[in-house]
């Protein structure tokens, strides 16, 4: 496996050299005064990735899976009703985490390949006339399963529910690759991670957080010590940390801003979705199929493609990474065998996405796959050259 490879993981992502060197830093003390001036500035950046300025950015030394837990431990207590749709992977391990905290996790089951259902949500809060759910959980792209779920919706669905709920996001896999309005939205919770779209190591929990949700937290009852929104905030009123901060992952977090802003918001989002068309295109051109079941659920960071009939997803991509050396993302929990995935996220170019496509066209071909080599390819160079023009013009 040579380290020049791109990754075609969906994260953690490749890491641009800018931000390599960022993150090659000597350590320096935590407690001194000056680290205010480093930390300071990354929180209040950050919120602009989130689109808030209600909210608060806290960060912990976590993956997201810790984001998810710290979402949950601050505003809950034991008992509380959550109500979330499982729909990949990723919705499943947060209802386990809820379940494992004692939470009563109301569960609307939906096919893998569908997004969250805004109607179900309307119709189950609407039926909680004692207004009992105290959260609905929501993952905006499911990793799994390459699909982008519409939260907007999601929140116009519990406004017509009139239901008070909070609602929390999962935005791991899309926050800063592709659009996020926290505020717009009507998100009390976002969670997401350092290893995506922020193109970073992994390490670091990056979690929004409303005013409602501070609220909650006074009143939460579960278990918190690490996790402690409490801890965290108050240390951070004045730049500091309660205990020891990922110090590179900061100075790292502080470059990528620079990088996301310099390249525009709107721009890294334009990117994310011509990258992932040039995929799709590749995708139709192989007479294979997404495991999103409509376009308005395809997300522009991950694609999940199903492998034809008698084929093993996992023969692809060990084929892929053996002969090649190349990695894709394996199928997880119920897409296990039955479909690989194409990570298109983060620091990522036309030329990359190329040679990975050549790349999954050639273990295709090895394991005598009914697909013609350069096809994809095609089909995506096709959409790109054509595409580009466009997108500078906008630029
Ligand atoms: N949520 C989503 C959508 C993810 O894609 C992932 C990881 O891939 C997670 C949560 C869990 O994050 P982590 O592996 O950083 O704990």
């Amino acid at each position: 496996m040579s380290d020049q490879n791109p990754l075609f993981i969906p994260g953690p992502t490749n890491i641009p050299d800018r931000l390599r060197a960022a993150m090659n830093v000597q350590t320096r003390d935590h407690r001194a005064p000056d680290f205010v001036e480093t930390f300071a500035p990354v929180l209040a950046d950050t919120k602009k990735v989130f689109a808030t300025t209600e909210g608060t950015v806290i960060t912990f030394p976590a993956s997201g899976t810790g984001g998810w837990e710290a979402a949950v431990c601050n505003t809950l207590s034991p008992g509380d009703k959550v109500l979330v749709a499982r729909y990949g992977m990723f919705s499943h391990r947060w209802i386990d985490l809820c379940q494992r905290h004692g939470l009563d996790v109301q569960i609307i089951e939906c096919d893998w390949g569908s997004g969250a259902p805004a109607d179900k949500f309307e119709a189950a809060l609407s039926a909680d006339k004692t207004r009992e759910i105290k959260a609905v959980l929501v993952t905006h792209n499911e990793t799994a399963t390459g699909v982008k779920s519409d939260i907007a919706a999601v929140r116009a669905a519990m406004n017509a529910a009139s239901h008070p709920a909070m609602l929390f996001v999962d935005c791991v896999s899309s926050l800063a690759s592709m659009e996020f309005q926290m505020d717009a939205w009507g998100v009390d919770i976002a969670v997401s991670g350092s290893q995506k779209g922020f193109m970073l190591a992994t390490g670091m929990a990056i979690l929004g957080v409303s005013p409602k949700a501070l609220e909650a937290m006074k009143t939460a009852k579960l278990h918190r010590t690490f996790f402690d929104f409490r801890d965290m905030l108050a240390t951070n009123a004045s730049g500091g940390f309660p205990y020891t901060p990922p110090l590179q992952l900061i100075y790292g977090m502080r470059e990528s801003l620079k990088m996301l802003f310099e390249e525009g918001l709107e721009n890294v989002y334009a990117r994310h979705f011509r990258l992932a068309e040039g995929v799709r295109r590749a995708v139709d051109a192989w007479g294979l199929s997404l495991v999103a079941q409509s376009p308005d659920l395809y997300s522009d960071t991950v694609s999940a493609v199903y492998v034809p009939e008698g084929f093993d997803s996992n023969a692809l991509t060990e084929q892929a990474f053996n002969a090649y050396g190349v990695s894709f993302g394996i199928g997880l929990g119920e897409m296990n065998g039955k479909a690989f995935r194409i990570g298109h996220l983060g620091s990522l170019t036309d030329v990359m996405v190329l040679s990975g496509l050549a790349t999954i066209e050639m273990a295709m071909a090895d394991l005598d796959y009914p697909i013609e080599l350069g096809s994809g390819v095609a089909a995506a160079q096709e959409y790109l050259r054509k595409h580009r023009a466009a997108l500078i013009k906008t630029a």
